[in-house]
C-alpha cells in the first residue's frame, strides 16, 4: 500500500486509456491488491462517463439548431422557388391561351379592322378591309403643328400574292391638289399576317414564351366596355443574335386583350417611332367586324386621275 500517491496521479490517464502498456501493468497489479486505488477508479471512471454524455449532448443540441436552421431555409428556398412556379406559370398560361385565340383569327377571310390613334400631336385612323385574297388599308393622319391641322391619307391596295399597289392621296402638305399613286410596290404581305399584323405579340418558342411571362405584369381590367387581361411586358429589339436578357434595346408594350376572343381592345406602345412630334407613348384602340366587306368596300379606284410616281 506504499505507492498509493503515485497510483493516484497516475488514474486519471488510466481512466482516460492515456497510459502506457508498462505503466497499465504496474497500476493493474497495484489495484488488485488495493481497494482504496480501486474505488478512486471508478469514481474517476464514473466523473469521466458524466463529462462525455453532457458534451454528447450538447453536441447534439447543436445539431438538431443546426439542422432546424437548414431546414427552415430550405423550406424558404422550395416555397419561393413554388412561388416563382405558379406566378410565371399562371402567366405563361394566360400568354398562351390569348395567343391561341388570337391565331384562330389567322385564316378569318372577311374582316374589318379599325384604329384609333393618339400620339402627342398625331392622331390617326387605320382601316383594314380583308376579303378572300384582296385587302385593302387606309391610313389617315391628322396632324396638329405649326398652327396648321394637316391630313394625310394613304391607301394601299394589295393581294395574297404580295402585289401591292399604292395610292398616295393629299401625302404632301404643299401640294395639296397632287393625287400621286405607286403601282406595283412589293407589299408587306407579313403586314397582314392575320388580323393584327400583331407580330410583337407572338413567342416562337418556350424560352421567349418564358421571357415574355417573366418580364409581364397581368391583371385583369375593363377597357372600352370590355373584359380584358391587360399585358405589360418588354419588348427587346436589339440584334438577334445576343441572349435575349443582355440586350440593351428595350421598350414596355401594353395590350389589352378581351378575355373572350383574345382580341386586342387597346394597345399602347412605348418605342421610339415618330419621337420627334412630341410623346412617345402611342395608344391604339381597335374595333373590327366579320363577315361585313363587300365588293364594294375592295373597288379599287380609277387609276387615270392619278400621277403615276415611283
Ligand atoms: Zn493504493
Amino acid at each position: 500500500m506504499k505507492n498509493c500517491k503515485v497510483i493516484e496521479d497516475l488514474l486519471p490517464n488510466y481512466a482516460e486509456k492515456l497510459t502506457s502498456e508498462e505503466t497499465n501493468q504496474y497500476i493493474e497489479n497495484h489495484m488488485a491488491e488495493c481497494k482504496d486505488c480501486s474505488e478512486k477508479l471508478k469514481i474517476i471512471q464514473k466523473e469521466i462517463e458524466v463529462d462525455k454524455r453532457v458534451d454528447l449532448k450538447k453536441e447534439s443540441n447543436y445539431l438538431k439548431k443546426y439542422n432546424k436552421k437548414l431546414r427552415i431555409f430550405e423550406a424558404i428556398i422550395l416555397i419561393a422557388i413554388a412561388v416563382f412556379i405558379v406566378t410565371v406559370g399562371r402567366k405563361m398560361l394566360i400568354i398562351q391561351c390569348m395567343q391561341n385565340k388570337i391565331a384562330q383569327y389567322d385564316e378569318i377571310d372577311n374582316f374589318y379592322r379599325k384604329c384609333n390613334y393618339y400620339q402627342g400631336d398625331i392622331m390617326g385612323t387605320t382601316e383594314i378591309y380583308k376579303k378572300e385574297d384582296k385587302f385593302k388599308s387606309r391610313l389617315s393622319d391628322l396632324w396638329f403643328c405649326d398652327e396648321n391641322t394637316r391630313l394625310d391619307v394613304r391607301e394601299v391596295y394589295g393581294n395574297d400574292k404580295n402585289e401591292n399597289w399604292y395610292i398616295i392621296d393629299n401625302y404632301n402638305n404643299k401640294d395639296k391638289s397632287r393625287k400621286t399613286a405607286m403601282l406595283n410596290q412589293k407589299g408587306s404581305k407579313k403586314t397582314m399576317k392575320g388580323i393584327l399584323g400583331m407580330h410583337n405579340f407572338e413567342t416562337n418558342n418556350f424560352w421567349e414564351l418564358f421571357i415574355m411571362a417573366i418580364t409581364s405584369n397581368i391583371s385583369s381590367e375593363s377597357c372600352n366596355g370590355k373584359e380584358c387581361y391587360r399585358i405589360s411586358y418588354t419588348v427587346f429589339t436589339g440584334c438577334p443574335a445576343t441572349p435575349i436578357l443582355w440586350q440593351q434595346e428595350h421598350y414596355r408594350q401594353i395590350y389589352y386583350l378581351e378575355r373572350e376572343t383574345g382580341l386586342p381592345v387597346r394597345s399602347i406602345d412605348n418605342r421610339d417611332i415618330r419621337i420627334n412630334h412630341g410623346e412617345k407613348e402611342e395608344i391604339l384602340d381597335y374595333e373590327y367586324e366579320f363577315g361585313n366587306v363587300t365588293e364594294e368596300d375592295m373597288k379599287e379606284p380609277d387609276i387615270g386621275e392619278y400621277e403615276i410616281v415611283k
